[in-house]
C-alpha cells in the first residue's frame, strides 16, 4: 500500500533583487514522481543542492508544489483543511538538533506536539513514556536537553515526531552534526522505529554508510531522481554514482578496484563479509 505518492511535482523558488522585486524564479524539483509503500525505509541520496530538502518540505506540506501533486494518504497537500492531519502523519526531524528543542525538560519537550494537538493529559504522558521508551532515552527524561550530547538531542527529536504517533518519519541530514557514536545511535533508533513500530522512514543523508540497510535508495541529481532501487542494485553502478558526485561505502570501493584489477567478485558488495566470502570463493 503507498502512504505518500509524488505525481510529477515541479517546485521554484521565487528569486527576488534588491528592493524586494521578483525577478525570476529557479527550479529546485524537475518533474519528479514516485510513491513510498507503507512501512518501508528509504534512503534519499544526492549532492549538496540536488533538491533533496525542498522535496522532504513537500511531504508534510512546508512546501506546496508549484505543479504537479503530492498525496499523503489520500490528501492532497494543497488540501488546507488537511494540513494538521497531513503534519501529524508525516513528522520531519531536521539536522540540528538545537532548533527542534524547545523545553527545558526532555520529557516536556516531548509532549509539546501533542499537546499542540490537543491530545488529553493522560494519552500525552503515555505517548511521552512509550516515545522516550522506544528511543531508548527514558533515563535521561527528567534531564535539561541542554546537558545532552547532540546524538541524544537529535533522539528526543525524534521522540518528539514519535509522540505525534505519525505513519511516516521524514529526517533531513538528521547526522550530519553528530559524531561517529552518536550517528550509529541515532540509524539504530529509527530502524527500530521502522521494524517494531511500522513506522515508515525516509532518510535523507549523504553517508553512504548509513544507506545499506535501506530498503530502497533513491538518487538526486539536479531537482530530478536519476536512480531507484535496492542498495546492492544502486552500489553496483560506481560509475554512475560518481557522475553524480557521490562516493559509494568504502567496501563496496574496495570491490569495484579489486575486481578492476581482475579478481572476480560480483558487483555491490555492501559488506566486509560479502567480500570476504567473494574473495576466499
Ligand atoms: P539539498 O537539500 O539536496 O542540498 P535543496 O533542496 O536545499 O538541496 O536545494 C535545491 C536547490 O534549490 C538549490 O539550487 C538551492 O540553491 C535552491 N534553494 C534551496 N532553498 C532555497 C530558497 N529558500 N530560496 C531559493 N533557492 C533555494
Ligand atoms: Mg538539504
Amino acid at each position: 500500500m503507498n502512504l505518500i505518492k509524488v505525481a510529477k511535482l515541479i517546485f521554484e523558488y521565487t528569486k527576488y533583487g534588491e528592493e524586494g522585486e521578483v525577478v525570476g524564479t529557479s527550479r529546485a524539483i524537475d518533474n519528479v514522481s514516485f510513491d513510498i509503500q507503507k512501512g518501508s525505509f528509504v534512503a534519499v541520496l544526492g549532492h549538496n543542492g540536488s533538491g533533496k530538502s525542498t522535496l522532504a518540505k513537500h511531504l508534510n506540506a512546508i512546501l506546496l508544489p508549484t505543479e504537479g501533486t503530492v498525496w499523503i494518504g489520500e490528501d492532497d497537500t494543497k488540501n488546507m483543511d488537511a494540513l494538521w492531519d497531513i503534519r501529524q502523519r508525516a513528522g520531519m526531524v531536521f539536522q540540528n538538533p538545537d532548533n527542534q528543542i524547545i523545553a527545558n525538560v526532555v520529557e516536556e519537550d516531548v509532549a509539546f506536539g501533542p499537546e499542540n494537538i490537543g491530545v488529553p493529559t493522560r494519552d500525552i504522558w503515555t505517548r511521552v513514556d512509550e516515545s522516550l521508551k522506544a528511543v531508548g532515552m527514558t533515563a535521561y527524561r527528567k534531564k535539561s536537553p541542554n546537558k545532552l550530547s547532540g546524538g541524544q538531542k537529535q533522539r528526543v527529536a525524534i521522540a518528539g515526531v514519535m509522540a505525534m504517533k505519525p505513519d511516516c518519519i521524514i529526517l533531513d541530514e538528521p547526522t550530519a552534526m553528530l559524531d561517529p557514536h552518536g550517528r550509529q545511535d541515532v540509524i539504530r533508533t529509527i530502524h527500530e522505529l521502522n521494524r517494531q513500530e511500522g513506522i515508515t522512514i525516509i532518510l535523507i543523508t549523504h553517508y553512504m554508510e548509513e544507506v545499506i540497510d535501506a530498503d530502497r535508495v533513491i538518487v538526486m541529481d539536479e531537482g530530478k531522481i536519476k536512480m531507484d532501487g535496492t542498495p546492492k542494485e544502486i552500489f553496483s553502478q560506481v560509475e554512475q554514482l560518481k557522475k553524480y558526485r557521490l562516493d559509494v561505502p568504502q567496501v563496496t570501493e574496495l570491490a569495484y578496484e579489486l575486481k578492476k584489477e581482475g579478481i572476480p567478485l560480483d558487483d555491490g558488495i555492501l559488506t566486509i563479509e560479502e567480500l570476504v566470502n567473494g574473495l576466499c570463493q
